[in-house]
């Protein structure tokens, strides 16, 4: 609520003559308008023009699901902070019963090193350490910091130490079956299964998600698996495989000689950039995770107990979809 009307924005005067807040003394204060402003980058909606009131008054409630933002009060000062990086935003002083705001025109957030937290400050001070050995030091060193002195998010952090920008998903998906299989080999097992087999290579349609797993003693076997798998899935679907998506392992070469003479489009990863064939990059782990519950499951141990390989084990069981 505010008794100034010059800085708010778009007006609404609507149900100026029927609204009006009933005042500790009793009185009725007619509400003339309402309106939009700004409290240095807060956004203040429905700010109810009161002319008569003597304070401006700002809910607590309004302000922290408008802005996700949490407030925290102590007994001398009150914050309002960004929930999602701790970043102070505004700073109260407690006069008279009442937290005030700095005005718009205050330093916060201008001087970062005054208003920066305490954990924060620190992390800066001893050169962007992680927040682990911060807290180890800090504790060590006798610094008290509040339980509420969250710190997890540093910006210069993330320029200065990330190797990679995150990827996107890709936005593309096959629209039909066989449309694109995703492929890769995973191995050498830790141990070799009775048959010996010690490498699984895994195909996976874009488009129903189903997994095939064939079982090979050498990665050369790559190219038996790729014919058995084509063939039989050409059979039940009667259609052609259209796309092939791989890395660049060596083990897909006589792959991509069978793809081009069949006329598939042979896809392979950039060098060192695995999230280009994330689809069965994820698989592996989902399927290694899968067979580790699996044995888990009957009791067996992967080194002794288990007597078919993890590979083997998994493609013994029907439960990969
Ligand atoms: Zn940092």
């Amino acid at each position: 609520m505010t008794h100034q009307n010059e800085k708010l924005q778009d007006l609404n005067e609507n149900n100026s003559m029927t609204s009006s807040l009933l005042a500790r003394n009793g009185e009725r204060l007619k509400i003339l308008a309402s309106g939009t402003t700004k409290l240095n980058n807060i956004d203040l909606h429905n700010v109810l023009y009161v002319p008569e009131i003597t304070k401006k008054v700002l809910s607590v409630s309004k302000l922290t699901v408008d802005n996700n933002a949490l407030v925290e009060f102590d007994t001398n000062d009150c914050y309002v902070k960004d929930k999602l990086t701790g970043r102070i935003l505004l700073r109260g002083k407690l006069r008279d019963g009442l937290y005030q705001l700095s005005s718009v025109n205050s330093q916060v957030n201008k001087d970062p090193c005054v208003y920066m937290s305490l954990k924060e400050n620190w992390h800066r001070k001893l050169r962007h350490l992680n927040n682990k050995v911060l807290e180890k030091v800090l504790k060590n060193c006798n610094v008290k910091t509040s339980s509420r002195d969250q710190f997890s998010f540093c910006k210069a952090c993330q320029f200065g130490k990330l190797h990679l920008l995150p990827f996107k998903s890709p936005s593309s998906h096959a629209k039909e079956p066989l449309e694109l299989i995703h492929n890769d080999v995973w191995g050498p097992a830790l141990i070799l299964s009775p048959s010996n087999f010690k490498y699984y290579v895994l195909f996976i349609d874009d488009y129903i998600r189903f997994t095939w797993i064939f079982s090979l003693k050498q990665k050369s076997e790559t190219i038996h698996a790729f014919i058995q798998f084509k063939s039989l899935v050409e059979n039940q679907f009667n259609k052609k495989i259209k796309a092939l998506q791989c890395d660049g392992g060596c083990e897909f070469k006589p792959v991509q000689k069978i793809a081009i003479e069949s006329k598939i489009q042979f896809r392979m990863s950039c060098p060192y950039t695995s999230q280009q064939n994330g689809r069965a990059e994820r698989k592996y782990k989902h399927v290694t995770e899968l067979g580790l519950t699996l044995l888990a499951q009957t009791k067996m141990s992967f080194t002794t107990g288990g007597k078919l390989s993890l590979p083997e084990f998994i493609s013994s069981t029907d439960c990969l979809h």
